[in-house]
């Protein structure tokens, strides 16, 4: 196998990326990267700050003037991310349902987008990488040595999630959530610039009633092809 691959995993929310990425990057020894956890920090910064959704000059200018940095551990044999915004760690500010509606509307301005995009183009172009995201395959690297697309029914997807949050401690509502979903689904299709889309060179795997060792198992078997 070729060394120094870029893995792109786009896909739905809660489709199972992160789980899946996590286990990849470990399998290969790679560096895992959340993409939606730096839209996610930049709206939690945000909303710390009072800038509006819509306020692409002043998000971009933020953007440009903070340090994002990502760092993959080990805890119990298991591979994390944590996300820091100049050296403050905020890891644990980042998965409610109201930071991702702010991230799904924020990441949709062109000028946040583009500015994010070549972060990751940055943190990601040297290859040993599997970057999870949207728009990894479509738009940030469209050359990635392998990329998936993994996709899940809407209900599974809101299940898992729902699971994930009470697992987190925090209270939750499985309606709530569902549409939640649906409607970032929504956001991400429709936005003009990199939409969520499969390529066509992009492999389909559909995980609604995988588990995720045979997930993981197709995507090894395609990437060591
Ligand atoms: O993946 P996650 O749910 O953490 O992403 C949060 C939001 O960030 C998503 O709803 C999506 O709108 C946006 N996002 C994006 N492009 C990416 C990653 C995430 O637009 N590459």
């Amino acid at each position: 196998m070729k060394k120094f691959l870029i893995i792109a995993v786009d896909g739905p929310s809660a489709a199972g990326k992160s789980t899946v990425g996590k286990l990849l990057a470990q399998e290969y020894n790679y560096t895992y990267i959340d993409t939606g956890a730096m839209y996610r920090a930049l709206a939690w910064k945000a909303l710390q700050l009072n800038i509006r959704e819509d306020d692409e000059g002043s998000l971009k200018n933020l953007l440009l003037q903070s340090e994002i940095s990502l760092k993959n551990v080990t805890k119990k044999n298991r591979l994390e991310i944590q996300i820091f915004w100049d050296g403050e760690d905020l890891t644990p500010f980042l998965r409610t349902p109201q930071v991702g509606m702010a991230a799904s509307k924020i990441s949709a301005l062109p000028g946040v987008r583009m500015t994010m995009v070549e972060l990751q183009r940055k943190i990601g172009c040297q290859g040993s990488v599997v970057m999870d995201g949207r728009d990894i395959g479509s738009f940030v690297f469209p050359k990635a040595d392998k990329k998936f697309f993994l996709e899940a029914s809407l209900e599974e997807r809101a299940k898992r999630r729902f699971s994930e949050l009470q697992e987190n401690g925090l209270k939750v509502n499985y309606q709530e959530i569902l549409i939640d979903l649906k409607n970032r689904d929504q956001n991400d299709r429709s936005r003009s610039l990199a939409p969520l889309v499969k390529t066509e060179d992009a492999i389909l795997i559909d995980s609604t009633d995988k588990k995720i060792e045979d997930v993981l198992y197709l995507m090894i078997r395609e990437i060591d092809r």
